[in-house]
C-alpha cells in the first residue's frame, strides 16, 4: 500500500481485497460544476475478484446523494446515487475494443499500481449521472414553464428549448461520458 486510498489494481483483484470508504461530495471537484451545492457524501466499496476466466475485476458499489441543479428551474434537485458496476482490469494501453460482440462485456480500467480510488468513484458517478437532470413535470418551479404555451408552431419541444440553453457544465459532462461508453 502506498498513498491512502490508492490501490494496486492487479494485486487488489488477485488477492480479493476490499475497500470501503466515504468521500465528501465537496472533495469531488469534477462534479462541482453540475452541483447545486456540495452537501453530503458518497459511500463506496471496491471489491477485487477474478472472473471464471481468471481475469482481474473490480466490483464497485456506490451510494449516497447529490444535490444537482435542475436544468429547467436551476433549483436544487436531490439525486439519489445507487449503483454497481464491474470493471475489467486490462493492461495499460489496451485500446477500447469496439469490435466486441458481447453486449454484456464489462467496462474496462487500465491496470495501475496506484489507482486513486476516489478518482475512480468520481469517474463512475459522472458517467452515471443524467445529462440534463430536471425535476419531474409538475414539481419544477421553472419560470420557463409559463412560457412554453407561447411557443411558436414549430418549436414546442421541451427538448429543443432545453438544448438551446444547455449550460456548458453539462456539455463538459457529455464529453466526459464519451470515452467509456458501453459498446
Ligand atoms: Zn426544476
Amino acid at each position: 500500500m502506498s498513498a491512502p486510498g490508492a490501490i494496486d489494481t492487479l494485486e487488489f483483484a488477485h488477492s480479493a481485497q476490499e475497500l470501503s470508504a466515504s468521500v465528501p461530495v465537496a472533495a469531488l471537484q469534477r462534479l462541482e460544476d453540475i452541483l447545486y451545492d456540495s452537501a453530503g457524501s458518497l459511500e463506496y466499496t471496491i471489491r477485487g475478484r477474478q472472473d471464471e476466466r481468471s481475469r482481474p475485476l473490480l466490483e464497485l458499489t456506490i451510494g449516497g446523494s447529490l444535490n444537482l441543479q435542475c436544468q429547467r428551474c436551476l433549483g436544487k434537485l436531490e439525486y439519489r446515487v445507487q449503483f454497481e458496476n464491474t470493471l475489467l482490469v486490462v493492461p495499460p494501453g489496451t485500446p477500447v475494443d469496439d469490435d466486441l460482440d458481447d453486449p454484456e462485456a464489462p467496462d474496462t480500467i487500465e491496470a495501475s499500481p496506484e489507482l486513486d480510488a476516489a478518482a475512480l468513484i468520481e469517474d463512475e458517478v459522472l458517467l452515471s449521472l443524467p445529462l440534463a437532470p430536471r425535476h419531474p413535470e409538475g414539481t419544477c418551479a421553472s419560470r420557463f414553464d409559463t412560457q412554453s404555451d407561447d411557443a411558436g408552431p414549430h418549436s414546442a419541444s421541451d427538448k429543443e428549448a432545453d438544448g438551446a440553453r444547455a449550460p456548458s457544465a453539462f456539455d463538459k459532462l457529455a464529453a466526459l461520458k464519451r470515452p467509456r461508453n458501453k459498446h
